[in-house]
């Protein structure tokens, strides 16, 4: 089983959720950039208060922040990890590789978890959070088409990418995932 790992995919598509199963099943280090975010805004620390008005509008959160806050994270860990929400675009993804070797744990998988628009909103606005309303949440997606899906690309040239369809009950979901690691 590959145990570092990437999840790439639309917001909505159900990375935090899978990864959440994944990285208990497997004892991997699961370390959402969104999440810590909101951790952040919620303790009220300075970073926080930054990235909320960023949050608030579906923009990406500053290559820096969210480089400092993985950075952090990382350093010193021996057990697998799987990175969810980042990284969002090629600079956060360039950034990762001199991370990764000065700790020796390069990438061996980077999961794709596919679904269309249509299910993508509909999921997002079921959700409700601060920052899924019908106007940020289509932003998001540009965001995602725009700075986020040239990703594919760039992993999937490095022989890195499993796509997955994610547009199924959460079981059958993580069912296809745990058989591209295997
Ligand atoms: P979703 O998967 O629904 O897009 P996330 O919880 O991953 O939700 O992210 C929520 C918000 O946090 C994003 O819209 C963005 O503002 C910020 N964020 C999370 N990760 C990153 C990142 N790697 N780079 C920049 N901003 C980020």
């Amino acid at each position: 089983m590959k145990e570092r790992l990437l999840f790439l995919g639309p917001p909505g598509a159900g990375k935090g959720t899978q990864a959440a199963l994944l990285s208990k099943k497997n004892h991997l280090l699961h370390l959402s950039t969104g999440d810590l975010l909101r951790i952040e805004v919620s303790a009220g620390t300075v970073l926080g208060k930054k990235a909320a008005l960023i949050m608030d509008k579906g923009e990406l959160v500053s290559d820096e922040i969210v480089l400092s806050i993985v950075q952090k994270n990382l350093s010193g860990q021996s057990q697998g990890w799987l990175l969810d929400g980042f990284p969002r675009n090629l600079v956060q993804a360039k950034a990762l590789e001199p991370l990764l070797e000065e700790i020796m744990q390069p990438i061996q998988a980077v999961i794709l978890i596919e679904a269309n628009d249509e299910i993508l909103v509909k999921r997002l606005l079921e959700r409700g959070r601060a920052d899924d309303n019908e106007k940020v949440i289509r932003n998001r997606l540009e965001i995602y088409r725009d700075k986020t899906a040239p990703l594919i690309n760039y992993y999937s040239v490095k022989g890195l990418l499993k796509s997955v369809k994610g547009n199924d009950e959460v079981n059958i979901v993580a069912k296809r995932i745990q058989e591209a690691l295997n």
